[in-house]
């Protein structure tokens, strides 16, 4: 018996549980149903990626996951912890190890880098403003920052600038990658996170997600293109198309994108209006 059998053995109800489970959600924009009831399990230590062409609602997906008011759930749950979060406010699903980054960052005008960075930390750690002893010391808190940032290779001129504010699309990624060091998450949800980068960037955000990669944390990386993937080596590719899963299965399913594309399920063109 191998160690996998005999360690699964006497956990069989939990063997069907992952960390992060995604049961079945439906989620409509408008009235109108984009996501038509999907599951996918995620477990810390693994990595997944979600493809799709555009419009097949990858980032409904993300919004959904973070709590935008716009996306309405009309069925499934997330459960994470025990909890079903799409019931909790967005910094309770952040304070339970969730971390999202978003195909397009806000840029938060006044608040520096660095502001931004502490006040997520001391949120993650419980500090509402009152009990001291939970906020991260100055001190401790510039320490912290050093070492992620030094091995990011990020410089310091970062931290006085307001968030996001006239960043590149490659400082933005930086930020955002700097912000899970910082936090990190036991799940991590990158949308696009290779969109609009040059292949350096792709190089440097994909190095630095695999550093990150360890038993502590899940990763699902939403992208349209297989390119991120030849440096993230997903466990599991799943396709998106029209709302649905049509497809899941190991690294493979993306050499098969590569080669294809999605002409197997949609017609694609540049052009092509999204309905
Ligand atoms: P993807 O990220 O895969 O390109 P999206 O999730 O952004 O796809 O979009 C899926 C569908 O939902 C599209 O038809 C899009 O027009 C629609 N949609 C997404 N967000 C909104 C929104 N905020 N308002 C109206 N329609 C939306
Ligand atoms: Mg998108």
């Amino acid at each position: 018996m191998t160690d996998l059998t005999r360690e699964a053995t006497g956990t069989i109800a939990e063997s069907t549980m992952t960390d992060f489970e995604i049961k079945n959600l439906r989620v409509s924009v408008e009235g109108r149903e984009i996501l038509k009831g999907i599951s996918l399990g995620i477990s810390k230590g693994q990595v997944h990626a979600v493809m799709g062409p555009n419009g097949s609602g990858k980032s409904t997906l993300s919004h959904t996951l973070m709590g935008h008011p716009n996306y309405k759930v009309t069925g499934g749950e997330v459960l994470f912890k025990g909890q079903n979060i799409l019931l909790l406010p967005t910094e309770q699903r952040a304070k339970l190890g969730l971390f999202l980054a978003l195909q397009y960052p806000v840029v938060v005008p006044g608040i520096t880098m660095s502001n931004f960075l502490r006040t997520a930390l001391n949120a993650k750690r419980g500090y509402d403003g009152k009990d001291k002893s939970k906020a991260i010391s100055p001190k401790e808190f510039r320490a912290l920052l050093k070492d992620e940032m030094a091995v990011l290779r990020m410089d310091d001129s970062f931290l006085p600038r307001y968030v996001n504010e006239g960043f590149s699309g490659g400082e933005k990624k930086r930020a955002e990658i700097l912000q899970m060091a910082i936090l990190k998450p036991e799940i991590a949800i990158l949308d696009e996170t290779d969109s609009g980068l040059d292949i350096d960037s792709i190089k440097f955000v994909s190095e630095a997600v695999n550093r990150m990669r360890g038993p502590g944390l899940g990763v699902l990386i939403i992208t349209h293109y297989t390119r991120v993937l030849k440096f993230i080596t997903p466990d599991f590719v799943h396709v998106l198309v029209n709302g649905e899963f049509v497809l899941s299965g190991g690294p493979e399913v993306a050499d098969r994108l590569e080669a294809k594309g999605y002409s197997e399920w949609v017609k694609e063109s540049p052009t092509k209006e999204v309905k």
